[in-house]
């Protein structure tokens, strides 16, 4: 008797300390009981049967939508059986409860009793659910996250409801920039603005998330591109308008899975990234749709990339000269540096087919100081074999008004080659004048305070204002091929470039015409008092020990 007593002492204490619920429905002596924090939640002290739904007032403890999950409980009366659902606490709380239920038969085969326990397992559930959020939200923004859109993007391309879907990926144009010049916390605010326009814009049954970092992804019905190009209109008219005092501009790539439908979400999303990416450098164009050309160019590039590192470490690289020719003279009077890829597979590759790629991947800063420096090692050469030193003009890529070591990297080369900056040219291109000017001006002034000659590369390529002849800090301007060829074929245009020559000759300015190919070139350039000429009529670019076989 001590010893039943002493059980039970335990088991009150246990059932306690779990705050878990024990009842029992007895067959045979035809008492129910119910441990006493079932009282404590539910305001009720005896249950008439293991069933809750079966009494009235037990009822009502069941949460409403869960009436039917709790009763699969009693389908079958053997073993053990458990389910999780909601229960209406005696405040009126709705909470999560863990039901176990357990048959007892005697040896005649004779139900005997029903034991039960119910455990609040809210918390764990809560969490749980959390992390079911975290499994397909991205908390940031409320936005779903790839994975959820993943699935729906894949159900509503096999819904067959006769309707097409696009699917559209799009970023922030320099949202690093934006991190950096404010702070993270305005970054994230973007994101949120970015993240409110599309639940505003992406109606039922399309769908949208945010990818990872700034990259969002659409799945988006259309009939025709139209539908697309003025669906991506207005949501990047809808994300400029906002309450942040600098521009955010988005771009966007879209992939049509009727170019391939067998294609999964994710390869169909990166096509439409692929497609971003081959966005040229161009304010005017911020959409554009995949195809297979843009695959291929990725896919070279891509290789590219892959090689790049190597291929200067392996001095793949190679400087050309072009002799820079004085009209008056005839005489060299100084050299271009142009970069060749000398590729152990596919021969001598030409700057256009890297150049772009590098000024995207950054790569461009080290391939230009390593042409800085191949410059300056042959002037170094040309001194010490007691040469007449014309100078020798490397070009500047735009991505270096960022770079803050620009200085720095060049002072360094002249110590090291012992050479005055007058040995080297710096080009720097005419589009880098249109954006960020002060940033420019300052390196520029700075550049020509050390001693470097500057000199306007690709000048009437592009839009350049007379008024920025006033202005800049430079020496020369290199007038550009296409300038040249356009003007020549017209009296007006004859008129303009001699002008242009004239007023820069007046701002002591000097003037070196580009890709001068023919004898008529030649004679206009001279009427025109131009100093100086590049071109295939004097020589095409070479490499070095060619350059040092001419006289100069
Ligand atoms: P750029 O600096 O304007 O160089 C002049 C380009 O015109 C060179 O092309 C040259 O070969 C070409 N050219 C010269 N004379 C003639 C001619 O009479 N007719 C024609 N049709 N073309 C002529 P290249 O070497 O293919 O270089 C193209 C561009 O690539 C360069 O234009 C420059 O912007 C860039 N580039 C080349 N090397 C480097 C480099 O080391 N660093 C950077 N940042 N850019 C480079
Ligand atoms: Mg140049
Ligand atoms: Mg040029």
């Amino acid at each position: 008797m001590e010893e039943k007593d002493n059980m039970e002492a335990m088991y009150i204490a246990a059932v306690r300390q779990l705050r878990t619920i024990v009842f029992e429905i007895n067959y045979i002596t035809g008492k129910n009981y119910c441990s006493p924090l079932f009282d404590e939640f539910f305001g009720i002290s005896t249950i008439p049967s293991e069933d809750f739904t079966v009494n009235e007032e037990t009822r009502k403890i069941l949460y409403e939508e869960d009436i039917e999950l709790y009763k699969s409980l009693f389908i079958k009366k053997d073993g053990e059986r458990s389910v999780i659902c909601r229960f209406v606490t005696k405040e009126g709380k709705i909470n999560w409860y863990r039901v176990i239920i357990q048959y007892f038969y005697g040896e005649d085969g004779g139900l005997e009793r029903v034991i039960g326990t119910m455990k609040d397992v809210s918390d764990e559930i809560r969490s749980s659910a959390e992390l079911k959020y975290h499994q397909d939200y991205d908390i940031l923004t409320g936005a779903e996250n790839f994975a959820r859109f993943n699935q729906e993007a894949e159900r509503l391309l096999t819904w067959d409801n006769g309707h097409r879907y696009a699917l559209i990926v799009m970023d922030i144009e320099k949202f690093k920039v934006i991190n950096d010049l404010y702070n993270m916390r305005v970054g994230d605010l973007v994101l949120i603005h970015i993240a409110d326009v599309l639940r505003e814009m992406v109606r039922d049954p399309n769908v949208f998330c945010r990818m990872h970092s700034d990259v969002f992804c659409i799945c988006s019905m259309y009939e025709t591109k139209g539908d697309i190009i003025r669906f991506i209109e207005k949501l990047k008219k809808q994300i400029e308008i906002n309450g942040f005092d600098f521009e955010i501009k988005t771009s966007y790539g879209v992939y049509l899975p009727e170019i391939d439908d067998s294609l999964s979400v994710n390869l169909m999303c990166d096509r439409a990234a692929l497609a971003k990416k081959a966005i040229k450098d161009n304010a005017m164009q911020f959409c554009a749709f995949y195809d297979e050309e843009y695959r291929n160019e990725i896919v070279k590039n891509t290789r590219i990339e892959g090689e790049m590192t190597k291929a200067l470490g392996d001095k793949q690289f190679v400087m050309y000269l072009q002799p820079k020719v004085d009209l008056e003279t005839g005489r060299i009077v100084g050299a271009e540096a142009l970069t060749r890829w000398r590729h152990p597979q596919n021969g001598m590759l030409q700057p256009n087919e890297f150049i772009p790629l590098f000024e995207k991947n950054g790569f461009i800063l080290r391939l230009d100081e390593y042409m800085w420096e191949e410059a300056c090692k042959a002037l170094h050469d040309w001194k010490q074999a007691g040469r007449h030193m014309i100078p020798v003009s490397v070009n500047v890529s735009r991505y270096h008004i960022y770079n803050h070591n620009v200085e720095r990297i060049l002072k360094e080369l002249l110590d090291k080659y012992d050479l005055m900056p007058e040995a080297l040219s710096l080009e720097i291109t005419e589009t880098m004048f249109f954006n960020n000017a002060d940033k420019l001006y300052s390196m520029l002034n700075r550049l020509r305070e050390m001693g470097f000659r500057l000199e306007v590369d690709d000048f009437g390529s592009g839009y350049s204002s007379l008024n920025m002849l006033r202005d800049v800090p430079v020496d020369v301007l290199k007038i550009d091929k296409g300038f040249l060829d356009s003007t020549l074929t017209s009296e007006k245009g004859k008129i303009v470039i001699r002008h242009t020559i004239a007023m820069a000759k007046e701002l002591q300015l000097k003037i070196i015409a580009e890709g001068v190919e023919t004898e008529e070139h030649v004679k206009f350039l001279k009427d025109s008092h131009c100093d100086v000429a590049q071109g295939f009529y004097f020589a095409q670019p070479m490499p070095l020990e060619e350059f040092n076989k001419l006289d100069f």
